[in-house]
């Protein structure tokens, strides 16, 4: 597949989807194979392409029924953000555990050998080895093979699950904080106490169509140890708009941000890109590159916006209004640097109406949160100006 950083390249994908959403999609999601799904992350991830935008699409095009199992998938990003919006020592968590991975991966040269071997797919496992160097050539997985690759690297490999999520972050053009850490959990069994995924040889044949049915993966999956899930947090509800001389501030989060320029009246637009704070390490030049397109795409649709390079450049310049406002950031690296960057600024972080409804279902499983969506779907239909 490839990745256009524009809107107009996400809008015509989405176009092109459109009418194997439905059905279709239900019944083929499952191969690895590139026209099984949208491969629409990338756009979704950078709200270049909003989550209501691709509801209503498919909703015009298919009954809520036919279309049902989309929705659902698109609703898991909702769902996993919001409910690491309400548990952020979760992402806190991962962070010390990778910081603690990196070190051992300095000391101990047989993990360091091997931990290199898996991210240059060079381990052995034909289709592991595959989907290594497909991630780090074209900067996406398919959700069936990520699910198999987290599962051989956990279980197989032994590898700490974090520096998995790390490798994800670092390639994924869709690399999000909250979709990637809580999807490597839930692979480990750490998401949900005592379920884990399992990679199977037979499982992965079907999938691929008899491409790959790798030999001597782990037959069973213990769930790693770890700390019980936080106690839940009030998910944000989000400020309401700044009144004086206002700074928009953006980030990779939002590139779509007329519904907040909508409300304020801004003296000046500028744009803090947080794509390389993701990792410890360098993030991929793929990632990097779809970024930067996707900044310059924003240019040209709501003229130039002033680029913040770092923490210090974004405090330098708050400093020259009376408030500033912004799109929620969500849990992640961009908004721990947010957060200490503007400690002391007056700021309103916005919350757009799709993650305001939905995030604070996100109580439990995905079980409890899916039996919303019609309602949430309706509230939608409600609010027609949430689809602008
Ligand atoms: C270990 C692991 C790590 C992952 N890391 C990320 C990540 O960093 N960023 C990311 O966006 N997704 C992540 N996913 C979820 C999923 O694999 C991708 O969203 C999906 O593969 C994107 O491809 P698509 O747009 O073609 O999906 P489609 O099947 O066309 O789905 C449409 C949209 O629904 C959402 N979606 C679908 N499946 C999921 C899911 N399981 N969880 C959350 N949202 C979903 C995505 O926004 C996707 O674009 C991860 C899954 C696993 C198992």
């Amino acid at each position: 597949m490839e990745f256009i950083p524009t809107r107009e390249a996400g809008l015509a994908r989405l176009n092109a989807f459109l009418p194997q959403a439905g059905r279709a999609y239900a019944a083929g999601r499952n191969y690895d194979e590139p026209d099984s799904v949208s491969g629409l992350s990338p756009y979704l991830r950078h709200r270049i392409v909003t989550e209501p935008e691709l509801l209503e699409a498919v909703l015009s095009r298919h009954t809520p029924a036919a279309a049902e199992k989309f929705i659902q998938e698109v609703y898991w990003r909702t769902y996993w953000k919001g409910w690491l919006e309400m548990r952020p020592t979760v992402w806190a968590q991962y962070r010390t555990g990778l910081r603690a991975a990196l070190n051992r991966v300095q000391t101990e040269a047989g993990l360091r050998r091997a931990w290199k071997a898996a991210c240059a797919g060079e381990t052995g496992i034909d289709a592991f080895d595959h989907w290594a160097q497909e991630l780090a050539a074209t900067g996406y997985l398919h959700n069936h093979a990520r699910m198999w690759f987290a599962s051989i690297w956990v279980f197989t490999l032994r590898l700490p699950w974090e520096l998995g999520a790390d490798f994800f972050l670092r390639h994924l053009l869709d690399g999000d904080p909250a979709s990637n850490t809580l999807g490597w959990r839930w692979v480990a069994g750490l998401q949900t106490p005592g379920k884990t995924y399992l990679a199977r040889p037979d499982n992965i044949a079907t999938y691929t169509r008899g491409r790959f049915r790798p030999m001597g993966l782990a037959q069973e999956a213990p769930p790693l140890d770890g700390p019980p899930a936080p106690p839940r947090m009030v998910p944000p509800t989000g400020d309401t708009p700044p009144k004086g001389r206002i700074g928009v501030l953006l980030t990779e989060d939002d590139l779509s941000p007329d519904w907040l320029l909508d409300r304020v009246d801004a003296a000046d637009v500028a744009v803090f890109d947080g794509t390389a704070l993701r990792s410890p390490l360098h993030v991929s030049q793929n990632v990097q590159a779809f970024v930067t397109g996707a900044l310059a795409d924003l240019d040209n649709r709501i003229g130039p916006v002033r680029r913040l390079a770092t923490p210090e450049d974004v405090t330098r310049w708050a400093e020259g209004f009376e408030a500033i406002a912004l799109p929620h950031p969500p849990v992640g690296a961009t908004a721990d640097a947010l957060h200490a960057a503007m400690d002391g600024t007056r700021t309103h972080r916005m919350l757009r109406d799709h993650d305001r409804m939905a995030w604070p279902n996100a109580t439990a499983g995905f079980f409890k949160f899916k039996k919303r969506i019609p309602e949430l779907l309706k509230a939608h239909d409600r609010q027609a100006d949430l689809f602008g």
